[in-house]
């Protein structure tokens, strides 16, 4: 495990909960906010039984955990790991990036939330991830997201050097026409983004109100998250 944060109101929706951070990620993709969870180092920064002894002192407290990262989908471990915090009670949530499809579909039973990032269009995905391939396991965990009946958000960092707007509507199309209800715009955040690169390159109106309108008849649930 790369850590825990034992309160926090905003990784699963409407609930309380803890984030557990698991360490490793494939992916390099320019605006990680955890790059460093992105190595998967032979030692654990903290044990996986004081993790459930934390979460045992939080009942009460926090209703649901959420498996983030790096990638929980790199953990071999991640099934038997939900189950035992499912079995002490709590609703589960996962935040991915879909690295992993198979490993990902083998624990979506054991889940009730999912956040799912869709980087880019599909053919376009290792401009982001710098990893080439890494389009196909993404399109393969939606695919998967969205035959399993699991809640689910599916969620695109917006940055104007990386997805300009026609990309940006490009991929709400292809969502929409998927199926996907549930989607999120996030604009890129600098704080604790590795790549100097990325920062100061925001632009005031970026995404347009008139992009943000169109998207919101794209789909039932739209959000738009800024800051
Ligand atoms: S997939 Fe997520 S954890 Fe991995 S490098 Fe990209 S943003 Fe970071």
């Amino acid at each position: 495990m790369g850590g825990i944060t034992p309160f926090t109101a905003t990784d699963y929706p409407g609930l309380l909960a803890a984030a557990i951070f698991v360490q490793g990620c494939p992916w390099r993709c320019g605006y990680c906010h955890n790059p460093h969870l992105q190595e998967r180092t032979r030692a654990s920064p903290i044990a996986w039984n004081d993790v459930l002894s934390l979460l045992e002192r939080r009942k009460g407290l926090i209703d649901a955990v959420v498996f983030s990262g790096g990638e929980p989908a790199i953990d071999p471990c991640l099934a038997d790991a939900i189950t035992q915090v499912r079995d002490a009670g709590f609703k589960i949530g996962m935040h991915s990036g879909g690295t992993h499809p198979q490993r990902l579909q083998s624990v979506l039973p054991l889940l009730d939330w999912i956040g799912l990032d869709v980087k880019a269009n599909f053919a376009d995905y290792a401009d982001i991830t710098k990893v080439r391939g890494s389009g196909v396991a993404a399109l393969t965990s939606l695919k998967a997201v969205l035959a399993s009946g699991v809640d689910y958000e599916c969620r695109t960092t917006a940055h104007p050097a990386l997805l300009p707007e026609a990309k940006l509507l490009q991929i709400a199309q292809t969502l929409a026409a998927m199926g996907v209800k549930n989607y999120a715009l996030q604009a890129f955040r600098m704080q604790g983004c590795a790549d100097p690169a990325l920062n100061n390159r925001m632009v005031g109106n970026y995404p347009s109100p008139g992009l943000v309108e169109q998207l919101g008849k794209l789909f039932p649930n739209f959000t738009m998250r800024r800051g």
